[in-house]
């Protein structure tokens, strides 16, 4: 029987993967609902493509053209909020998670909520409101699927084994943009500059979070809140190549690692035919010609993002929901020239020590509660935003 699939955020780097994969087997999926943003003319030519029954924009103000895009073609259209949850509500087999930002955590619970499989690119769901979304997991009996890279190379290297038997996790990081630049440059680096990345090919906001290393801040927090594992057996390491993705060490000293290229295809068509491997368009590694690996500690006094997620793990409750608020507002502020490079990881830090301050971060983890946090983290940020600029 085909698989129902429902993909949030097709439009994007990771949505126009996973609707590549899907588009390569036809005969193997139901394509049950779309959703994008602005980009109304890229998300009707994927619904035509993969005959969906609904096409979502974000956007209420995008519906018109959308519904022009799709007119004749049987497709279903809908626009805003509602509709994505909505969407989330349809009877599917599979979802994919794949919008950017805490925008993307109400579909996903709403997916779990019905007992639907969540493939989650969308990071800052578990970083903002982990315990809540794998609770609700729980309780429909639904599964969650890592799909960030990392995360599915540990999910992959812990098949058949006990979590009770791991010692530590290394996640690796490219480095980013500036791996290579002297400190003293980083605060005048442009926002071109910190847009392109050395290996993978990504959505704009997480090439930069990896410039910054927030990118590997965030995936710190995701792993303790995903695997349940403590922040003391988690490391992060720099290995410029991007070829091994995780390592998975065991009380017995082995290390499992999961190496593959940089293709996002591969944590995704994991996600897609799990509980099975099949076949994926993924170069296969010539390891002769790659010679070698390498490695490096990061510099967390260059970076302080790996610092502060550290101490979002330590204070817990909503402080990762307040944590990836002020890096959204602070890497807004970036994005459109308010804020220098270096700006960001002040920002964050400020934001976390007055909410922490101010005890916002003890509430329980619902969803009306991260969502406070996020909005005052937000305006925390702003504030600081203005008056660096001042
Ligand atoms: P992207 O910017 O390329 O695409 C984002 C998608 O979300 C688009 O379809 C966009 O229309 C939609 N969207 C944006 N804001 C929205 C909103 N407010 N409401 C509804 N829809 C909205 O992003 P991406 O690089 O594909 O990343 C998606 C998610 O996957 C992020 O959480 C990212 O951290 C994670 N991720 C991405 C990669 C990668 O290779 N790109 C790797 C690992 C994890
Ligand atoms: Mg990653």
């Amino acid at each position: 029987m085909a698989r129902r699939v429902t993909i949030f955020g097709s439009t994007g780097s990771i949505g126009c993967n996973t609707v590549e994969l899907i588009a390569a087997a036809p005969e193997r999926f139901d394509v049950v609902a779309l959703t994008g943003g602005q980009n109304v003319a890229r998300l009707a030519e994927q619904a035509r493509a993969l005959s969906a029954n609904l096409a979502v924009t974000a956007h209420e103000a995008c519906y018109a053209d959308l519904k022009a895009a799709l007119a004749g073609s049987g497709i279903e259209v809908a626009a805003g909020q509602g509709a994505l949850l909505e969407a989330a509500g349809r009877p599917a087999d599979w979802v994919m998670s794949a919008i950017v930002g805490a925008a993307g955590l109400a579909p996903g619970l709403a997916a779990l909520a019905h007992g639907t499989t969540l493939a989650l690119a969308n990071k800052e769901s578990l970083v903002t409101a982990g315990p809540l979304l794998l609770a609700t997991a729980r309780a429909q009996g639904a599964t969650v699927l890592p799909v960030d890279s990392e995360h599915s190379a540990i999910f992959q290297a812990l098949i058949g084994e006990e979590i009770a038997a791991v010692e530590r996790i290394i996640i690796t990081a490219s480095g980013g943009a500036f791996r290579d630049w002297p400190v003293e440059k980083l605060a005048s680096a442009t926002l071109a500059e910190a847009s392109s990345h050395p290996n993978w090919a990504m959505g704009q906001r997480i090439t930069i979070d990896s410039a910054s290393l927030f990118n590997k801040a965030m995936e710190l927090i995701e792993t303790h809140e995903f695997f349940g594992v403590s922040p003391g057996q988690i490391e992060a390491v720099i290995h410029p190549e991007s070829l091994i993705h995780a390592l998975v060490g065991f009380r017995d000293g082995a290390l499992m690692a999961h190496v593959g290229p940089p293709d996002m295809r591969h944590a995704i068509g994991f996600a897609l035919n799990w509980p099975e491997r099949r076949h994926l368009p993924v170069a296969r590694l010539d390891l002769p010609a790659i010679g070698q690996l390498t490695f490096r500690p990061p510099d967390e006094a260059r970076h302080p993002a790996l610092r502060l997620a550290r101490e979002v793990m330590e204070t817990g409750g909503l402080a990762g929901a307040v944590f990836n608020g002020a890096k959204e507002a602070a890497l807004d502020g970036f994005i459109h020239g308010r804020i220098g490079f270096l700006d960001m990881a002040h920002i964050v830090e400020h934001t976390l020590t007055k909410l922490t301050r101010d005890s916002h971060m003890s509430a329980e983890i619902t969803l009306e509660n991260v969502r406070e946090a996020d909005r005052l983290a937000r305006n925390t940020a702003e504030t600081a935003i203005v008056s660096r600029q001042g």
